[in-house]
Parts: structure tokens; sequence; C-alpha cells
């Protein structure tokens, strides 16, 4: 084996959210393999780099994790420094232990890079922390969605007992989650906030109730939401606009003394 495997998280979106560590491992990388919902942007920093979609297009085609693996093992064989970049952080809902117990298995070395997970991103776009004091002392990430095959889920516990609940691949079924939540003893009023695209400027917040989630979702436009469900999310307002800091970082370091001379 002559490469090492960098799991690395690409954060929510916003290109400027992507930690400084994944940003030099795209400029330097041989080869990046990246979920196909990674913002292109990102993906585009590795220019010198094969740059490889797979997997995990919400409800379409998305590769078999098992030829994931194998590729990423293969690569191992014939490239020094591969990225492997998921949305978000790649440690949370992100498939990340298969592919690290593959890389280990095959002896291939392997290392993680954080990233902002769209959790972090969604508090921050509603500006509303995910704990408060006297109202939130917990948090909880879920998901309701099971891989074929799975047993079922007990997400709803832990989100019915969670001060704040944040649920993810969920809004595609928003309106049985919040049925389901009150009939696990929530409250149709308890505040529950759908964030989409959260940390881009085409970014949604739509708030509401358990009771009104439904009618939330059907606004939606198609691209990755999150729930959020908490005392602390009652004073949400709509917003949209997000001012994005102009991602000046992922020139690369030679290109910058060039422009410096002239
Ligand atoms: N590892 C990722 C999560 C992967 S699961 C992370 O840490 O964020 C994919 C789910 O994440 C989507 O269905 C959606 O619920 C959520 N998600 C990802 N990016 C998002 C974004 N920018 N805004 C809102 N939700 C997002």
């Amino acid at each position: 084996m002559t490469g090492k495997v960098w799991l690395t998280g690409a954060g929510p979106g916003a290109p400027d959210l992507l930690t400084v560590r994944a940003m030099r491992l795209l400029q330097q990388a041989d080869i990046v393999f990246h979920d196909a919902l990674v913002n292109p942007e990102i993906v585009a920093i590795a220019a010198g780099a094969e740059r490889v979609a797979v997997g995990k297009r919400c409800g379409r085609h998305s590769t078999a994790q098992r030829f994931i693996n194998k590729r990423l093992v293969d690569a191992a064989t014939t490239h020094r420094t591969i990225v492997r970049l998921k949305g978000g952080d790649p440690m949370l809902f992100g498939r990340a232990q298969e592919e690290i117990d593959a890389l280990l298995a095959a002896g291939v070395e392997i290392e993680v890079v954080p990233g902002v997970t769209s959790a972090l991103a969604a508090s921050a776009d509603t500006l509303r922390s995910l704990t408060a004091r006297g109202l939130s002392r917990s948090v909880t990430f879920v998901t309701p969605r099971v891989g074929a095959g799975e047993d079922r889920s007990n997400w709803l516990h832990a989100a019915a007992a969670a001060d704040t609940a944040v649920i993810y691949m969920g809004s595609h079924e928003a309106a049985a989650i919040g049925a389901a939540l009150i009939a696990a003893g929530r409250d149709p009023a308890a505040p529950a906030v759908l964030i989409e695209q959260a940390s881009l400027p085409a970014r949604q917040v739509l708030p509401g109730t358990l009771a009104t989630l439904g009618a939330a979702a059907s606004r939606l436009s198609g691209g990755p939401a999150l729930i959020v469900v908490g005392e602390n999310f009652r004073a949400v307002a709509a917003r949209m606009a997000v001012d994005a800091v102009p991602l000046q970082l992922a020139e690369p370091a030679s290109g910058a003394s060039s422009r410096r001379q002239a």
C-alpha cells in the first residue's frame, strides 16, 4: 500500500465552512472520492486531482457501499493522497464506520478530518442555540431512516426525550415525524423548524410547530433539510439571505504570490 486515505468532512455546504485542513488536503489530493451531494465549488478546490462522484444522492441511485469501500482500498495501491469527502462531518450519519473498517482490514492507513455538521449550521442560520440555560440541556441527533435489512430505529424515544432534537434525513416524511412525536407525548405546539440548505445562499428557514411540520415541508425546494424540535426554537423568524464570506482561502498559494507581483 502506498497511499493514505483521509476521510474528510466537507461541512454543511458553504465552501468557507471547510476546515483549513480539509482545504489543504483537497489542494494536495491525487484523487478525491466525493458524495454526490457535496457542493461542486468545494470539489473544484481539488483542481489537480482526479475527482470521482460516489454514492449518497437522496432517493436516487447511489454507488453500493461495498463498491465504494473497494475503490478506496484499490486507490491506496495506485495513489498517495486519497481524499474521501463527505458532507458535514463524516462521523455523523455518513457511513464512515463501514469505510474505516474496510480500510483498516485491508491495511490501508487512514485518518479522519472532522467537518461542521449540518445541525450546527442550522443552529447558526436560525440564531437559536441548540442548548439554552433553563430551556435545553440535552441535544440529540437522530434519523428515522434505516437501511435495507436493518432493524427499526428507536429514534423516536431519543427525539421525544431530548430537550432539542435534530432530525437528519427526515424532511420527506416531516408530517409523519410530527405526528409520531405528538403520539409519543410531545406537545403539538412544540416549536419545530425545517432548515433547508443550511449555510448556503439558497437556504430556507421554515418555522412552525410539530402540528404544522407537514405544511411547512410542502414549501421545501428539494435540497437537504433538517428538522429541529425544541423550546428554544420558538422565536425563530423565517430568514433566507446569507452574507457569505468570499472564498479567498481556496486559491492555491502559488497563485497568491504571482498576483502580488502583478
Ligand atoms: N454527515 C452529514 C449528514 C449526512 S445525512 C452531516 O454531518 O451533516 C444527510 C442529511 O443531512 C440530509 O438528509 C439532511 O437532513 C442533512 N443535511 C446535510 N446538509 C444539510 C444542509 N446544508 N442543510 C440542512 N440539512 C442538511
